[in-house]
């Protein structure tokens, strides 16, 4: 998968120029299930909390910076800065559950052309990469030079090891904002609303499905661009407060009516029957949000997208629930699209997506990476010990929970290897 991006306007291009300089844009490439967005402020500050130079903490705060999954266990982002890979971002345990960032090689290159930093400099040589050395950094990585060329090492047992290397020199790039690069989409942008719409209207939607999450608002919104004045809103009953309070508010702001159904059992009836909904054993999304359409006949606008899971990626275009038919006007939409979409229209979003959380949906949902999981204890604690209360009289351990564990009926065996292998060195 690639997206565009504009070197002179040093922001992601999404059409076949730069609608801010004409410039044709160079390639990023990601993995097709990245789904490539800008970071929340949230992660920002993580970010560079974990870079150790002033200057490049700096440079970073004022450049736009997408994240780009990469298909694993929980939070392993790609960082991209000035249109390359900078780094790592990635939530792991090493003893205790923490973030770690570590740059690529030319990220290195680019923070020492900020700084000047180097920790050592060896002898030119070839076959650098993957070269162990015995040397002693201070932290978990430096950067280092040889030559023509920039690395980066990681500390290991008994020395480091050269993890990447860049040999060409690497240019600053100008500051720029979110704004600039809905200035530089704003063709695109207008493309996907107008297709988007067209798709409403050629299936003469009545409704729209309004779930609080960024996907559904900007599907919500092109739905009203297409005369429809209805939002459904599914409340499972265990949805954050900030959800229930965003979707009243949006109905609000968009002037549509807000249809609010509930299920007609709600969560912990069915949690005696089901047991706790795992990754593996998902009956919540059917139980509390399948059924509870099925009440509804007509054709509802939904904001799912392909990008966002293997699943999704295999799905069709349009689907039935009961009497009624679903369609999906931003299939084919990236996470930075939606941002820029709302960033372009001005439109509020859910203000949990800048406390830490990336999809929105109930506060113990077994999608949820376990980062967002610990990121609960922080700002809902008392959620956390409801559900932390919950899941000890099911008999698991306080580490069990910690560790995500309860999210699977049966744990993948990679997960045993990552996680239940507690004294790991990653
Ligand atoms: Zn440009």
């Amino acid at each position: 998968m690639e997206i565009g991006w504009c070197p002179r306007c040093n922001v992601p291009v999404r059409g076949k120029r730069c609608n801010i300089c004409g410039s044709e844009p160079h390639q990023i490439k990601f993995h097709d299930l990245g789904d490539i967005r800008p970071a929340s402020e949230y992660e920002k500050k993580i970010l560079i909390s974990r870079i150790p130079f002033k200057e490049v903490k700096n440079y970073v705060r004022n450049r736009i910076v997408l994240l780009s999954r990469q298909p694993g266990l929980d939070y392993r982002k790609d960082v991209f800065i000035d249109g390359f890979r900078f780094g790592t971002l990635e939530y792991v345990k090493n003893g205790r559950w923490r973030w770690r960032f570590y740059p690529s090689g030319k990220g290195a290159a680019l923070m020492y052309h900020l700084t000047g930093h180097i920790c050592f400099d060896i002898d030119s040589s070839k076959h650098l990469k993957g070269k162990k050395l015995k040397k002693e950094i201070d932290g978990e990585w430096d950067i280092m030079s040889s030559g023509n060329c920039i690395g980066v090492v990681i500390r290991t047992e008994d020395g480091v090891k050269i993890k990447d290397i860049y040999c060409k020199p690497v240019k600053h790039r100008k500051r720029a904002s979110m704004k600039d690069a809905v200035r530089a989409n704003i063709g695109y942008l207008r493309y996907m609303e107008k297709k988007g719409v067209k798709i409403i209207e050629r299936n003469r939607a009545t409704m729209a499905a309004f779930s609080g999450g960024k996907d559904s608002e900007v599907s919500l919104y092109m739905a009203t661009l297409a005369g429809v004045s209805k939002a459904v809103f599914v409340n499972t009953g265990m949805e954050f407060l900030e959800t229930e309070r965003f979707v009243y508010n949006f109905a609000d702001f968009l002037d549509v009516e807000l249809i609010e159904l509930h299920p007609d059992l709600d969560f912990w009836d069915l949690i005696k029957n089901n047991g706790i909904p795992t990754k593996d054993h998902r009956w919540c999304t059917a139980a509390l949000k399948i059924n509870t359409l099925k009440k509804l006949s007509g054709t509802m606008v939904d904001g799912m997208r392909k990008y966002e899971s293997e699943r999704r990626m295999h799905a069709s275009q349009s689907k039935r629930i009961g009497n009624l038919k679903v369609i999906y006007p931003i299939f084919d939409a990236l996470a930075l699209d939606i941002w820029l979409y709302i960033k372009w229209k001005g439109l509020p979003y859910n203000p949990l997506y800048d406390m830490g959380y990336e999809r929105l949906g109930c506060y113990m949902c077994p999608s949820m990476l376990n980062a967002e999981f610990h990121n609960l204890k922080k700002t809902h604690p008392e959620l956390f010990k409801k559900w932390s209360r919950y899941l000890k009289s099911c008999g698991f351990s306080n580490e069990d929970i910690l560790d995500g564990l309860w999210r699977w009926k049966t744990p993948p065996p990679k997960i045993r290897e990552l996680i239940v292998d507690r004294n790991r060195k990653i």
